[in-house]
This record gives C-alpha cells, sequence and structure tokens, in this order.
C-alpha cells in the first residue's frame, strides 16, 4: 500500500463527518446501543465495535489502521506510552516459569521490566550481546519463550540481524519482539523480515512534535486479538482521542520530516568526524561502524540520533560543551522538531562514581527539523569552547 494514500486516506470515512477533511476528536468514553441484538453484537466484536473507549474509539481507529498499514501488517493496538506498549506486548508473551533472551543495554524501562518486575512473577531473563546471531542461538534453554530485540539501540546503536534471528525464533516456536523506535515502521520493515511484533514508543517520530507520549504494539491479528483481548484490556493503558488526534496530524508529515532528518543528520555527522575535538561518531551508517553492512541490509532509513566521544575524559569540558550549545536543548527523549543533546554523565552522581554503563565523554546527538548549516555552527562554537 502506498505511503501517500495511507497516511491521506486510509481509514478516514469522511461522508460520516460533514466531509471533514480532519476527523474529529470523538471525546466520548462511551457508546449507546438501540437494541440488544446491537448491544451483544458488539461485545462480540470489541476490537471494531464502538463500545467503551478503554477497548476502541473511532478516532483512535483511524490511527490503528494507518499504523497497522505503515508496518505492512493486519492490526495494531495505540497505548498512552511506549513503556506501556513494551510492558503490554512482553506480558501477553510469557508466564511463570519462561525464559525470556533479551538484547543487553535495551531501553531502560524494558531492562527494569525484565531484571525487576517479570524476575518476581517467575520469569527470568538473560541479557546477550546480539551484534553476533549466535548470542540469542546459545542464550536459548528448553524453556525459552520470547527473544526482545531493539534495533539499533539509542544510545550506542549496535544492531542485531534481524532475519536471521527471527529465523532461527521460528523454528524454535519462539517469539520475537522489537522494539523499532529508532527507525519508524517505514525506515525498518521489521516484520516482512519474519518479526512477530513490533513495538515503538510513538512519543518519538511517529508523533514527531513533542506534544504527545504514546505508543503502539503491531502485528498479525491472530496476535493482535489474543493480546487486546487480555493483557491490552486489563492493563488498560490506552491513549486518549485527543492525543490519538495529535498523533493523526503528526503522521501526515512523516516520510518529509524523515527525509529532511535523514539529509542533516548525514552533514552534522560528517562535519563531526571531521573534528578534532571528536575522537569517535556512533552512527549506524557512519564508514566506521564496524556493522554498516548490516545496518545498509537492513535499515531503510539512516536514522537522526547518534552519539559522539568527545576527544576529553574531563567531565567539566563534557559540561561546557553540552551548556555552550544555544540550538541543541539538553533534554531526554528525541524524535520531535527540536535537536536535542544528553549527555551520559547526567546519568551518574557528579563525581562518576557507582556502576556505570557508559563512559563520561559519551554525547548523544539528535538531529531535529532545523537547518544544518544552523546546527553545525552551533556545535562548532561548543566545540571551540573545549579544544
Ligand atoms: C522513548 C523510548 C521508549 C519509551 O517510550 P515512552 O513513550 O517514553 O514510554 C521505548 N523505547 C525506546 C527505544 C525509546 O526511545
Amino acid at each position: 500500500m502506498d505511503i501517500s494514500y495511507i497516511l491521506n486516506q486510509l481509514g478516514e470515512e469522511r461522508e460520516l463527518y460533514f466531509n471533514a477533511v480532519t476527523p474529529p476528536i470523538m471525546q466520548s468514553s462511551n457508546f449507546a446501543f438501540d437494541t440488544v441484538t446491537a448491544l451483544r453484537g458488539a461485545f462480540g466484536n470489541e476490537k471494531s465495535a464502538h463500545l467503551y473507549t478503554r477497548g476502541n474509539n473511532p478516532t483512535v481507529e483511524i490511527l490503528r489502521k494507518k499504523i497497522a498499514a505503515l508496518a505492512g501488517t493486519d492490526d495494531a493496538l495505540i497505548l498512552g506510552s511506549g513503556a506501556a506498549a513494551m510492558a503490554t506486548a512482553v506480558i501477553s508473551q510469557v508466564q511463570q516459569g519462561d525464559h525470556i533472551v533479551c538484547i543487553r543495554k535495551p531501553y531502560g524501562w524494558t531492562d527494569k521490566l525484565c531484571r525487576i518486575i517479570l524476575s518476581r512473577f517467575g520469569v527470568e531473563t538473560t541479557f546477550v550481546d546480539g551484534t553476533s546471531a549466535s548470542d540469542y542461538f546459545d542464550a536459548v534453554r528448553p524453556d525459552t519463550k520470547l527473544f526482545i530485540l531493539e534495533s539499533p539501540n539509542t544510545f550506542t546503536f549496535e544492531l542485531q540481524d534481524l532475519s536471521a534471528t527471527s529465523a532461527f525464533a521460528k523454528e524454535k516456536k519462539i517469539t520475537t519482539i522489537i522494539d523499532n523506535t529508532y527507525c519508524t515502521p517505514i525506515g525498518q520493515r521489521c516484520i516482512e523480515m519474519g518479526i512477530d511484533i513490533e513495538v515503538h514508543s510513538a512519543s518519538k517520530y511517529l508523533n514527531g512534535h513533542s506534544d504527545v507520549v504514546a505508543g503502539v504494539i503491531i502485528g498479525r491479528q491472530e496476535i493482535i486479538s489474543k493480546i487486546y483481548k487480555s493483557e491490552f484490556m486489563n492493563l488498560g493503558a490506552i491513549i486518549s482521542p485527543n492525543d490519538a488526534w495529535l498523533m493523526l496530524r503528526g503522521l501526515r508529515t512523516l516520510p518529509i520530516r524523515l527525509k529532511q532528518i535523514e539529509e542533516s543528520t548525514a552533514k552534522v555527522v560528517s562535519y563531526l568526524e571531521g573534528h578534532a575535538a571528536v575522537k569517535e561518531v556512533l552512527y549506524p551508517f557512519s564508514k566506521s561502524n564496524p556493522q554498516l553492512f548490516l545496518a545498509q541490509k537492513q535499515m531503510l532509513w539512516p536514522g537522526g540520533l547518534f552519539s559522539i566521544y568527545l576527544n576529553t575524559e574531563d567531565i567539566s569540558k563534557v559540561e561546557k560543551f553540552c551548556e555552550s550549545l544555544t540550538f541543541f536543548k539538553m533534554a531526554v527523549s528525541w524524535g520531535g522538531h527540536e535537536s536535542l543533546i544528553m549527555p551520559a554523565c547526567a546519568f551518574y552522581p557528579a563525581d562518576y562514581s557507582g556502576i556505570r554503563t557508559y563512559p563520561p565523554n559519551l554525547v548523544r546527538i539528535y538531529i531535529g527539523l532545523e537547518e544544518s548549516a544552523v546546527l553545525i555552527n552551533d556545535l562548532k562554537q561548543a566545540l571551540d569552547c573545549i579544544v
């Protein structure tokens, strides 16, 4: 299905609402029925009927159709956050006594879901490096039910081979879930590569305007129906009709935003790779990435998020660099219109004591929709402050 059709037409029944170009925000929790037969019918078909907004809502439904079609599969569920989407999807696939193999250094709350919450319910997780598909194969036990992937991750950008891992999982009847937030559903075709369930934080590119927190779960009808009937309805972490409407608006421009970000990011990365104050750039499509071949094989879009190692071990210089930037805002998250930086040193106490996953000179950079020349000038003046 072509992307323009999905973003502009699919799911929009304009004749139902005065031929308005933009759909209404159906801000209603509840829907009424004229006959018992009709009400009974809605109970039997809650995922597509309009009965109660925890289950389905007309504004949210338009979004569900578009998101599923963007990923090239049957159905999607829209939740109130990416974390809710991941927790709902993972919990739906395991029970007491099961084993999960998860990528090492996934999104922080995915890590905590496995380590802290699932372990309380008798579900054990092995974390693997995953840069070689055999890492997953070697960790499999007779009780392994689920592989969790995140390719690339969003701080150091290691990849997993999606086709090889999903083919092996299918052979062993193991379900695969990927967090595909970095690439978006159009930038990496996970389901076509054999992955069962695709999860995204829609707070990033899908909404794209830094004004909504949301998440999605995408997959084949049998998988989504099963999640819908149980964990989705029971955990109840839905998106509001108002936020779904904002997401529909954001989604209309997804391809042009990605195009602009791709162009600017290539220019900024190439500038930073040539700068003496930058020791290394971590970016999937960087020439120095040892996994470049895999990135080019499975990613259709290179991304707007990368990290740099500054050429210093001095935390005060790292802080000076971050605080000298004027266009780049210092903040968590990414995927909106505004360029951002996130220094790893902010995760740790000022004296850098305790357990540290990342070195102090690692800074994550997100390229938004500003002109690339403006961003490069801003980086230049901030780097000049520390050399
Ligand atoms: C932001 C993010 C999440 C969590 O999404 P929220 O919408 O903030 O709950 C999960 N995975 C990745 C890769 C993310 O970047």
